[in-house]
């Protein structure tokens, strides 16, 4: 996970899921700073998407929220 002043510019070790400015929480166009999330697509391939960094605090919460409590 990094974040991006910029989604155009800036190290990009994997490609991604979706347009690089497309949030990945809201739908909505990045147009400044991003969060950039990396993960498998498949066993062997890393991908990565984008959020706005409000959005990645939502969605970052909701992981936790469904995840913690169930993560055994
Ligand atoms: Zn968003």
């Amino acid at each position: 996970m990094s974040y991006l002043k910029d989604v155009s510019t800036g190290l990009k070790p994997f490609s991604p899921l979706t347009t690089e400015d497309l949030c990945f929480e809201c739908g909505e166009l990045i147009t400044a700073g991003a969060v950039r999330y990396d993960g498998y697509a498949t066993p062997e391939e890393l991908k990565c998407l984008y959020l706005h960094p409000s959005c990645a605090a939502i969605v970052g919460q909701r992981l936790i929220t469904d995840g913690y409590p169930n993560r055994r």
